[in-house]
């Protein structure tokens, strides 16, 4: 049976890595200097992590670029690449518990989940996207008598991915998986919340033996080693997950530099609507308060506004509440918490400056509202719930990236759509509903790369991930995520 003092004793035990992981070496910063990584469980420093920055850089694209171009990985038969990232994976497994010590210990999210969510998905992806390598066909052009043409994928070359710090191991996965499979060489820069099981992967894969140079781990300053990645001439694309701000100046370094492609998985504001029609409004109320409080809140497709139809507003609230009154922040190296701290000092005050302002302009403040654990020194936020927020107040349409829920009442299914539609952001979305028609019209009608009709965040790695308008373009997850790191070549062989 496990226990708090079972996972702290594993958390003492562990060897906390801290170092770049570049050219298959285990490497301080080329200038010496580290960071403070705090972990928000009480705000203490974990370790020292190397801070890289544009000459750590450098050295990581030119070894991925060598990697690249000699073709000790792209070159490597299905078979060899397939064997190296099932190895990979298995390693995970056999680290399953450590893994999730450190991602629980650097972001504050409780250990329950990172064993059953965060790490088993970061290997269940590894696994899809090393399954299917070797059934990605190219084409055969149209079939002429002086002609044979042809279509094949080619990899782009060196994958810089810039990760947020939310499920840390997870979007790394998203990208570095696709991106191995497809033959590319990846550098890799974790948020600098979050450097642990990135660097952790890293010597996974050299354990694993991925070749050197293959993938890169480069952790430091968002501004310092995330901006030399991107405004690099020799890397070929960025993969990102982050904020719309980071997201726009992506675009920018990509056209100050050589037009790399750039894909970004932004934020949102998701719309969670239940129709008068609801077909099991207990239920909905669980999806409701979990799709807002899993994870503290820190979720992209968080469903952070609920908009309920006016008819079962009442009902509904109490189920809503009934579910999350007993939600509360825990320690996350205990076992039974299932609520834990908020990544970092600027993320809590960022949540609590929201809460204020939704005070300010006139949400009712039902559940919640306050930084709790404080004699912990870390960084708790209760959950929290606004009740009659209007459309136009700063709730409603930013971002909170926090436990904080906003509930607006609709009259029509034509309001509840317009309400739906009514921010910059396009990620995710869901609908409670009886009516299948009413289901299909609604899924058609409201922007977003993701719909859930009945339910909450219910796909999975099988199904392509990513976001309408502001919250970026182009789709992690799914073969879809494949076709990104790698393009179209056409070879016309003219028959003499
Ligand atoms: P962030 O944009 O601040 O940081 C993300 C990454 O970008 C970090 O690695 C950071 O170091 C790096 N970065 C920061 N400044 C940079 C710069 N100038 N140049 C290059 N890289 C830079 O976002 P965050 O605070 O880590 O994450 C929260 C945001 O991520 C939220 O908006 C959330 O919605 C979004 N998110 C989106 C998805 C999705 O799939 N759509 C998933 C998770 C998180």
């Amino acid at each position: 049976m496990t226990s708090l003092a079972h996972f702290e004793k594993v958390a003492g035990a562990l060897a906390l890595p801290g170092k770049a992981v570049i050219d298959g070496q285990l490497l301080a910063a080329v200038s010496g200097t580290t960071f403070d990584n705090v972990s928000p469980r009480d705000g203490r420093v974990l370790n020292q992590v190397a801070a890289c920055a544009a000459a750590d850089v450098d050295i990581a694209v030119a070894s991925a670029r060598a990697a690249f171009n000699d073709g000790r990985w792209r070159k490597l038969s299905y078979r060899d690449k397939k064997k190296i990232l099932f190895k990979l994976a298995d390693l995970m497994e056999r680290e399953t518990e450590s893994l999730a010590v450190l991602e629980s210990l650097d972001v504050g999210k409780p250990i329950a989940n990172a064993l059953s969510g965060d790490v088993p998905q970061a290997i269940r992806t590894l696994r899809y996207y090393a399954e299917a390598l070797d059934k990605i066909y190219g084409e055969v052009g149209p079939e002429t008598q002086d002609r044979f043409s042809f279509v094949v994928h080619e990899p782009l070359g060196v994958i810089g991915a810039i990760v947020p710090w939310n499920f840390p191991l997870h979007m790394a996965m998203w990208k570095v998986a696709p991106a191995l499979a497809m033959g590319n060489s990846v550098v890799l820069k974790p948020a600098e919340q979050s450097p642990l099981t990135a660097l952790k992967l890293g010597e996974l894969a050299l354990e694993a033996g991925l070749p050197p140079g293959v993938l890169n781990v480069v952790p430091g300053m968002g501004a310092e080693a995330g901006r030399a990645l991107a405004l690099h001439n020799d890397v070929d694309m960025i993969a990102f997950t982050g904020s719309g701000t980071v997201g726009r100046l992506l675009m920018q370094y990509s056209g100050q530099s050589n037009l790399k492609r750039v894909s970004l998985e932004l934020g949102g504001k998701s719309p969670h609507i239940i129709f008068a029609d609801c077909p099991d409004l207990d239920q909905a109320a669980t999806h409701a308060a979990w799709g807002i409080f899993y994870n503290q809140g820190e979720v992209c497709t968080a469903a952070s506004r609920l908009l309920v139809h006016e008819d079962v507003a009442d009902a509904f609230l109490d189920k809503l509440l009934r579910v999350a009154e007993p939600i509360a922040a825990g320690d996350p190296l205990e076992p039974s918490t299932v609520f834990g701290a908020m990544v970092s000092s600027e993320q809590m005050q960022t949540a609590l400056r929201y809460i204020d302002t939704a005070k300010k302009e006139g949400g009712v403040l039902r559940l919640g509202g306050n930084r709790t654990r404080t004699e912990t020194g870390g960084y708790y936020v209760e959950p929290t719930v606004f009740d009659d927020v209007a459309p136009e107040a700063t709730l409603s349409r930013e971002e909170v990236f926090g436990p904080v829920l906003a509930v607006t009442r609709f009259t029509s299914v034509e309001d509840a759509l317009r309400l739906a539609n009514a921010t910059p952001f396009g990620l995710a979305a869901g609908l409670w509903t009886r009516d299948v028609s009413l289901a299909h019209r609604a899924a058609r009608e409201i922007k977003a790369g993701l719909v859930w009709v009945n339910g909450w965040d219910s796909c999975d790695i099988t199904m392509p991930f990513g976001g309408f308008k502001q919250s970026g373009f182009g789709r992690d997850r799914s073969l879809h995520a494949l076709h990104k790191y790698a393009d179209l070549k056409s070879v016309s062989i003219t028959l003499l």
